[in-house]
């Protein structure tokens, strides 16, 4: 049976971030992927934002690996000509009342180390962005976009140029812990099975991490949180030069339905989350064209409901249920050289280099 040092399951933006980081010639590294090319799951439907890393509690790991992925995102991109924007975000108040959420957003961020955060009064949004209506706004000027897809073809190329191979339709079945490594099952599209050994397995499986952590004794459950995306047309390009988020719910699941952009200026709205079967479902009702109207209306005023139409969606791989409380990224080495990373939901992405560097020194 063949052996192999280190098993990555999972060719997403964590699990390459991770091969980038850990590969090493001397050492056998496979990334094995259902799908039939890399970066299909969870990491081809989001909104490609860099976050800050101001939402997330301090001392948590969405917290300080989105701080650091942050600053080591940008690094890379420039270095590796990743195409990027250092947009800037506002996180607008609409009323008063919602003073009290950005200011504790603004002293949560302090906490986490995000950097030139700064709280700016209604002037300062009309001067920055005339046609977004605030009462004031909280600013991150670190945050932006990147293209998702060219960060994922750098970490693969990095990766195999330290002689990292990439399987691609082999789906992980079944794994055994046996003396000093584990049994790994698989099979292909043709429904071929094989097996081989690995000394060290790193779970990096999306939106299956809890099924392949379960393989080799884990308990965890994941829940499926969807968010919807509607693109936008019809509006003047560069009507809003930032993201336009708003003050998310107390005990927010995601962070409200917001205005991003890609890197062609192109406009949308969303995500929301909904909690879903365990399905990759990805139809977006019509009706959320009119709800993220109603929702965005009071800050993106220039925004007519004709210019809303519903268009993408992707899946959040939660350990929080509906009814729980912050729950945490878990990247955890929960047998002797089997490390699982489990609810690796947003802020992901803006981790993944974090991510990456935080295994290898678990190894
Ligand atoms: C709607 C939405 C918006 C988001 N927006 C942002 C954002 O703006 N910024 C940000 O930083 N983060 C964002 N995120 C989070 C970010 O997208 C994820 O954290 C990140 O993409 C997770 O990457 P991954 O590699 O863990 O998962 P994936 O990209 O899903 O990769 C896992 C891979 O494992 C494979 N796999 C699964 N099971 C098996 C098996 N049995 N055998 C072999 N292979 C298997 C899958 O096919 C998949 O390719 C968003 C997420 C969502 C859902």
């Amino acid at each position: 049976m063949e052996k192999v040092d280190i098993t990555i399951i999972g060719a997403g933006v964590v699990g390459l971030a991770i091969a980038a980081e850990i590969a090493r010639p001397d050492l056998s590294v496979f990334i094995l992927e259902k799908n039939h090319a890399h970066g299909g799951g969870i990491s081809s439907r989001n909104s490609e934002v860099i976050h800050g890393g101001m939402y997330n509690p301090p001392d948590s790991l969405k917290a300080s690996l989105c701080v650091e992925g942050n600053r080591m995102l940008y690094e890379i991109a420039a270095k590796n000509h990743i195409p990027h924007k250092r947009t800037g975000k506002l996180i607008v108040a609409v009323s008063r009342e919602e003073d009290d959420d950005i200011e504790r957003l603004y002293s949560n961020g302090r906490q986490n180390g995000v950097p030139a955060l700064e709280l700016i009064t209604q002037k300062q949004v009309s001067d920055m962005e005339p046609n977004v209506q605030a009462h004031a706004a909280l600013y991150s000027p670190d945050t932006g976009i990147i293209s998702v897809h060219d960060l994922m073809n750098y970490f693969l190329a990095s990766a195999q140029n330290k002689k990292a191979q990439m399987v691609c339709n082999t789906n992980v079945t079944g794994i055994e812990k046996e003396a000093g490594h584990y049994r790994i099952y698989s099979q292909n599209t043709k429904g071929e099975s094989f097996e081989f050994s690995s000394a060290v397995v790193i779970n990096a499986a999306g939106l299956e991490s809890d099924t392949i952590a379960n393989m080799a004794g884990g308990n965890y459950q994941l829940h499926y949180c969807k968010g919807d995306y509607c693109s936008i047309s019809g509006v003047k390009p560069g009507i809003v030069q930032r993201l336009i988020y708003p003050v998310p719910a107390r005990k927010h699941t995601g962070l409200g339905v917001h205005l991003t952009m890609d890197l062609n200026g192109r406009y949308k709205l969303g995500p929301d989350t909904t909690y879903i079967e365990r399905k990759e479902d990805y139809h977006v009702e019509p009706e959320k064209a009119d709800l993220f109207f109603q929702s965005t209306n009071k800050f993106l005023p220039f925004l007519k409901q004709e210019n809303i139409h519903p268009d993408m969606a992707g899946i959040r791989p939660k350990l929080q249920g509906p009814d729980d409380d912050f729950c945490d990224f878990v990247i955890r080495e929960d047998a002797p050289g089997f490390i699982n990373l489990v609810g690796i939901e947003s802020p992901g992405m803006t981790a993944s280099p974090a991510i990456a560097r935080y295994v290898r020194k678990m190894l």
